[in-house]
């Protein structure tokens, strides 16, 4: 069955075409500008080369329409129709409290996730705009939506609620949520299979760390506890997002600096994080660099980042009264030698003992960097958001069928 995964943003679409029978991507790309002058398409089809294209891209309609015609393109096309599209599945930030697992795309469906929009104002109504792009362009292609929340589903309520007046929960759904559900999802179910262990047998914390940064502790198979909370500010400190801080500094802050909210609110998310403590960048490979070249304000940042992610597996390990595992994923958890050091080093009092030869390997492929002596196993494991996102929409597709 071939599948097309989209992530659709405010003024960009990304999108990967899957042979499931092999989990092969034929085709991949991205449309960026959408809505702006001089869209950009680059399109990558497997065995032939990368074209780029630049022209009007005024909606998400015909961005996908655009997708489409490369697809079927006599020279740069990797099907002979577009009815070999047998599925769509599309990235969904926020599914709430109603999502709890990827889900066939119904009227009903789509009316919640408009009703999402409050809860994801940048995220939720370009995802929303993607399928009805598909609507139009593939009227009679089921469409499956995999939301980045579903897997945080499974907090308790311990984890999950904030110690504010229960009326707001109960009012406006004021609660954690969690994100980069779809990777922690996809990671840990890797790492069981790796191990060759249940994955409910294990006692893990997964470490997805890249622009943005979350830390997840899976217990019995499930999340138990996430770092990011009602938003994706919360937890870890970020490239350029402040993670956890007094909220008292808001208030303050706008009364000290004459600042509006939404100022504040954007100081916090772009304006913080690794690029405010470093000055320089929010780019990790950026800020090793300069702190190896003696940058005393990248060292400070680098110390932040990693003592605040020793701090959240610390708290996740007594969360879950033990565990067993380690993984780190995405952009920088994958590539960055240094930072797993910095982690794990100070982590030795839980029994973690990293072999740095194996840390310094590199691979594509899901290994372990941890000696064999160590009581914890920390693993390495590439995330694939797309390729969980065509798995469950092959699976939903074919259990209709
Ligand atoms: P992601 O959001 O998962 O795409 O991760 C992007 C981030 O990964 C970038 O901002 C970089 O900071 C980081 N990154 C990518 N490659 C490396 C590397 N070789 N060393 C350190 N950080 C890296």
């Amino acid at each position: 069955m071939i599948i097309l995964v989209i992530n659709a943003g405010s003024s960009s679409l990304k999108y990967q075409l899957y042979n499931m029978k092999e989990e092969s991507v034929l085709a991949q790309g991205r449309v960026e500008r959408i809505g702006m002058d001089s869209s950009i398409v680059t399109h990558e089809p497997e065995g032939k080369s990368e074209v780029r294209l630049v022209s009007e891209i005024l909606d998400h309609n015909t961005a996908v329409k655009r997708v489409i015609d490369l697809l079927v393109h006599k020279e740069h096309g990797v099907l002979g129709s577009i009815n070999e599209i047998k599925a769509v599945g599309h990235r969904v930030v926020h599914g709430g409290e109603i999502f709890k697992h990827s889900t066939l795309v119904t009227p009903d469906v789509k009316l919640e996730i408009r009703k999402l929009f409050d809860l994801a104002p940048l995220h939720n109504p370009p995802a929303l705009m993607g399928i009805a792009a598909v609507d139009t362009n593939m009227a009679e292609v089921p469409q499956v939506v995999v939301f980045d929340t579903a897997f945080h589903q499974s907090m308790p309520q311990e984890s999950f609620l904030y110690a504010i007046p229960m009326v707001l929960y109960r009012r406006h759904k004021i609660r954690r949520y969690g994100f980069h559900g779809t990777s922690h999802h996809y990671v840990s179910q890797q790492a069981a299979e790796f191990l060759g262990k249940p994955l409910e047998s294990i006692k893990m914390v997964s470490c997805h760390i890249g622009n943005g940064a979350s830390c997840t502790a899976i217990m019995d198979g499930k999340s138990f506890d996430t770092s990011m909370g009602l938003t994706p500010l919360e937890g870890l400190m970020m490239g350029t997002r402040s993670g956890d801080l007094d909220p008292a500094i808001v208030p303050f802050t706008m009364n000290k600096e004459d600042l509006t909210l939404s100022e504040v609110n954007s100081m916090l998310n772009k304006h913080s994080g690794m690029l405010a403590i470093s000055g320089i960048s929010s780019d990790m490979r950026e800020i090793t660099d300069a702190m190896q070249e003696g940058d005393k304000q990248a060292k400070l940042a680098f110390d932040m980042y990693t003592y605040r992610l020793r701090k959240y597996i610390g708290a996740y390990a007594a969360a879950m009264n033990g565990m067993d595992t380690l993984v780190f994923t995405a952009g920088v958890g994958e590539n960055s030698v240094v930072l797993r050091k910095a982690v794990c080093d100070g982590l030795t009092f839980m029994g973690i003992e990293l072999d740095e030869t194996r840390n310094a390997e590199r691979s594509k492929e899901a290994r372990v960097i941890s000696s064999d002596n160590s009581r914890v196993t920390v693993l390495v494991v590439p995330t694939n958001e797309e390729l969980l996102i065509a798995r469950d929409t092959y699976q939903i597709v074919q259990n209709r069928a």
